[in-house]
């Protein structure tokens, strides 16, 4: 196992990642990505290409949405990954890894993530606890409810209402014809 020296200095922890798959973005990611960007110099958002499973987004529309969204951070860009987070991390330059956490349940999981990250290549990651406004999100719940018509709006920024309508409306229309 290799880990990062002692001395890497403030300048290796001033680049961090927030990866995910956000299908879509919602307020409790922007929340995560907003205290990143106020805690580091650049936060990367990085979004998993996943060859076999297929969101109701696609790749290029999730990364579209999150580039928006985050226009008005400006040390917060938008990338993609295949693979590995750890090797994206080493090509990145980025030595932390933030994650929000909105409850018990999310730990566990994470817990291991993070411990197997660190022991491949000694990333270590931050567990930003959950603004309770959105501690009971998650980008799957927003589909289930979104796609029988449920108010979302006060959950996603108001592109992805617009952007999960159109999708949705599309898939209602087709389901009725
Ligand atoms: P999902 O939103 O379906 O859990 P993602 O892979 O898109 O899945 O989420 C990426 C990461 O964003 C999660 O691992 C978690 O760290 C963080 N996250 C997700 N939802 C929230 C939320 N409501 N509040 C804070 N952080 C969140």
């Amino acid at each position: 196992m290799s880990t990062l020296e002692p001395n890497d200095g403030p300048s290796a922890a001033s680049r961090a990642v927030c990866p995910g798959s956000f299908d879509p973005v919602t307020n409790g990611h922007l929340d995560i990505f907003g205290r990143a960007s106020r805690l580091y110099d650049e936060v990367v958002v990085a979004v998993l290409v996943n060859q076999s499973k297929h969101g109701l987004f696609s790749h290029e529309e999730r990364l579209d949405m999150l580039n928006q969204v985050t226009a008005h951070l400006p040390n917060v860009r938008i990338a993609s990954f295949e693979g590995l987070l750890v090797d994206f991390c080493r090509t990145e330059n980025i030595s932390v890894v933030v994650k929000g956490l909105r409850a018990v349940t999310d730990f566990d999981y994470e817990l291991k993530m993070a411990q197997m990250n660190f022991g491949l290549s000694g990333l270590e990651t931050l567990f930003m606890p959950t603004n309770p406004l959105y501690s009971f999100l998650s980008s799957s719940l927003i589909k289930d409810v979104a796609k029988w018509g449920g108010d979302v709006s006060p959950h996603v920024p108001e592109l992805v209402v617009a952007r999960l309508s159109a999708r949705l409306g599309d898939a209602r229309r087709h389901t009725a014809s």
